[in-house]
C-alpha cells in the first residue's frame, strides 16, 4: 500500500471512530498518535516493605493487600517461598509489595538475623510498614528493628496487628510508645482496618521509586544477568567484564556492595546491573533463596534487558522458567542464553529443543544464543542478540502503517462471527514502546485466539524479536443519536 493510500485509510478509520463513545482516557491514548509520542522508559513502581518479627502476621497482611489470588501464607515454618515481591494497588495507585515473611530465621541468633533481613528490605523499599503483634506487646526484637528504621530515615507506618475486634482497639494505644507516630490497629486475618493503614501508606508513598531507579535516558544499555544458581552467571560476567572491572554506582541506600559493572563489547558499552549477588556469594548461609530472588527482581527492574542463563547440559527446571517469566512480566527485552554448550552433545541438543518447545512455546520470540562461558565459544554473538532485542523493545509502529496492516489482515482473515455478530477492529494505535503496547478499539469482544493471531501476524510483519508485546482491546459502542 502506498503512503497516500495509507494516509487516506487512516483518516477514514479515525473519522469513523468519532461516532463511537470514547472515554477521556481513550482520547488521551489516541492523542499519542498525533506526534506527541516519545519512547518512554519504564517507570519503577514505588516499593513498600512489610517488616517485623516472625509470626506477627506479615504474610497474612501481604496476602490481604495483594488479594486472594496468591496464597503466600505457608503452614510449614522455614519453607522459603517462590516470590518475594508482588504487584498490588490501592485507590488506583500501583506499587510493589515486598514480603519478608518467607525468610528463614536462624533460631540461634534470632535478633541478628531478623535485623539483617529487615535491613535488606529497608534498603530495597521506599516506605516501610512495621508490623507488631498488638497482643504480645513490644519485644526487644521489635525495638531493634525500630532503631534500624529510624537510622534509615525512610517513612514508616506502624501496623498493630491481630486487633480482631473494636474492643481491642484501645489496647493498641500503648504502641504510641514506640515513637513512630500513630499505630494503625489492623486485623490482617479479617481485613479490619487495612484500608486505613493503606490510606496512611499512600500519603507517604512517592509516585516513582527512589530505590529501583528507573532506567535513565541515554547512557549504556542496562542488562540484568539472571538465572538460577550455578548456570554460569559469574563465569559469563568474568568473561565479558574481565577482572579489571570498573565499579560504579552503589545500590541506593547501601555502600556495602558494588553493584553495577561496565563492559565494552564490540565498541559499545553495556552496564550489567546489580551484579553484587553474582560476584560475591552473599548471604548464602540463611535465606539464600530469598536474597537471590530479591536480587533478581531488583536487577530486572533496573534493566532494559534480561539476559536469562540456562544450563543447557541439564534439564530445564521450573526455576528457569520462573526467571524468564519475571522478565516478561516486568516488560523487559529478553535474551535466552543456553550456556555450557561445550557439554552438549547431539542427543542433549535435540532434547533441549524439545524442552524449550514444550515449556516455552509462548516465548518463541525470545532471542537465543548458545554459548560457553567457560571456553568463550560464541560469546561474541551476545551483542548482536542484545541489540536486536532492545531495538525491538523500543520499536514503535506509526499509526497509519498499523491501521493499514490491520485492515489488510481483517480483510483476509476476518474475526469469526459469533451470535450473528462480527466484531470489527475499528482503529488501532501503539501509544508506547519499551515494551511495545498496542491498543485496539473494537466493535465487539475479540476472542483470545484472534488476539494471538494478531500478535503472531504483528511479529511476522514487524519483527519484535526479543521483546514481549502487549495488546489490549477496548470494546466501544456506537454513540446513541439524540
Ligand atoms: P509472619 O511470620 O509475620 O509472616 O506471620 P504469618 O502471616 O505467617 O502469621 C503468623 C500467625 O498469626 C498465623 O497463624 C496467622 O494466622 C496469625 N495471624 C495473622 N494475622 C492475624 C490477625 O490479624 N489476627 C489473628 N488473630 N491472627 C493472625
Ligand atoms: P552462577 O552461580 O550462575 O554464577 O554460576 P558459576 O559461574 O559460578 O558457574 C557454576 C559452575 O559451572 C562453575 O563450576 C563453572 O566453572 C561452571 N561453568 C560455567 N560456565 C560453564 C560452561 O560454559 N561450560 C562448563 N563446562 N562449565 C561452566
Amino acid at each position: 500500500m502506498s503512503t497516500s493510500d495509507e494516509q487516506a485509510q487512516y483518516e477514514l478509520l479515525r473519522g469513523n471512530l468519532e461516532s463511537y463513545d470514547l472515554s477521556e482516557e481513550d482520547i488521551a491514548v489516541l492523542g499519542a498518535e498525533a506526534g506527541q509520542y516519545v519512547v518512554e522508559r519504564p517507570k519503577a513502581l514505588p516499593v513498600i516493605a512489610v517488616v517485623g518479627r516472625p509470626n506477627v502476621g506479615k504474610s497474612t497482611l501481604v496476602n490481604r493487600i495483594v488479594g486472594e489470588r496468591v496464597a503466600v501464607v505457608q503452614d510449614t515454618p522455614g519453607v522459603t517461598r517462590d516470590r518475594v515481591s508482588y504487584g498490588a494497588s490501592w485507590t488506583g495507585r500501583d506499587f510493589t509489595l515486598l514480603d519478608t515473611g518467607g525468610w528463614e530465621v536462624d533460631v540461634a541468633g534470632i535478633d541478628a538475623s531478623v535485623a539483617k533481613q529487615a535491613e535488606v528490605a529497608i534498603d530495597h523499599s521506599d516506605v516501610v510498614v512495621l508490623v507488631v503483634d498488638a497482643t504480645v506487646g513490644i519485644t526487644n526484637t521489635d525495638e531493634q528493628i525500630v532503631r534500624l528504621l529510624r537510622r534509615s530515615g525512610k517513612p514508616i507506618v506502624l501496623a498493630a496487628n491481630k486487633v480482631d475486634s473494636a474492643m481491642q482497639e484501645a489496647d493498641a494505644a500503648y504502641l504510641w510508645g514506640l515513637g513512630l507516630g500513630e499505630p494503625y490497629p489492623v486485623s490482617a486475618m479479617h481485613g479490619r482496618g487495612t484500608g486505613d493503614l493503606l490510606d496512611a501508606v499512600m500519603k507517604v508513598l512517592p509516585d516513582e521509586s527512589a530505590v529501583a531507579e528507573p532506567t535513565p535516558e541515554g547512557g549504556p544499555r542496562r542488562i540484568a544477568l539472571v538465572g538460577r544458581p550455578n548456570v554460569g552467571k559469574s563465569s559469563l560476567l568474568n568473561k565479558l567484564v574481565g577482572e579489571e572491572r570498573v565499579v560504579v554506582d552503589p545500590l541506593a541506600g547501601t555502600t556495602r556492595d558494588p553493584v553495577d559493572e561496565y563492559a565494552e563489547l564490540d565498541g559499545e558499552s553495556w552496564m550489567f546491573v546489580d551484579t553484587a549477588g553474582i560476584r560475591r556469594r552473599v548471604h548464602q548461609a540463611s535465606g539464600a533463596d530469598y536474597y537471590a530472588s530479591l536480587r533478581t527482581q531488583a536487577a530486572i527492574e533496573k534493566a532494559e534487558l534480561g539476559l536469562v542463563l540456562l544450563d543447557a547440559s541439564e534439564p530445564l527446571t521450573e526455576q528457569d522458567i520462573r526467571v524468564m517469566q519475571q522478565v516478561v512480566d516486568a516488560g523487559r527485552a529478553l535474551v535466552l542464553i543456553c550456556n555450557k554448550w561445550d557439554l552438549v552433545d547431539e542427543d542433549r541438543r535435540a532434547e533441549l529443543d524439545r524442552e524449550l518447545d514444550r515449556e516455552l512455546s509462548q516465548l518463541r520470540w525470545a532471542e537465543r544464543v548458545n554459548l560457553s562461558a567457560l571456553t568463550g565459544w560464541h560469546t561474541n554473538r551476545l551483542t548482536r542478540a542484545m541489540e536486536t532485542a532492545i531495538t525491538s523493545w523500543e520499536t514503535r509502529i506509526p499509526t497509519g502503517k498499523l491501521n493499514a496492516f490491520l485492515g489488510e489482515l481483517a480483510a483476509a482473515h476476518p474475526h469469526p462471527v459469533r451470535g450473528g455478530k462480527q466484531p470489527r477492529i475499528l482503529f488501532a494505535t501503539q501509544p508506547s514502546a519499551c515494551p511495545p503496547r498496542f491498543v485496539l478499539f473494537a466493535s465487539g469482544f475479540i476472542e483470545a485466539g484472534y488476539r494471538r493471531f494478531i500478535e503472531r501476524q504483528l511479529r511476522e510483519t514487524f519483527g519484535f524479536d526479543g521483546t514481549p508485546i502487549e495488546i489490549s482491546v477496548r470494546v466501544r459502542e456506537r454513540r446513541k443519536r439524540k
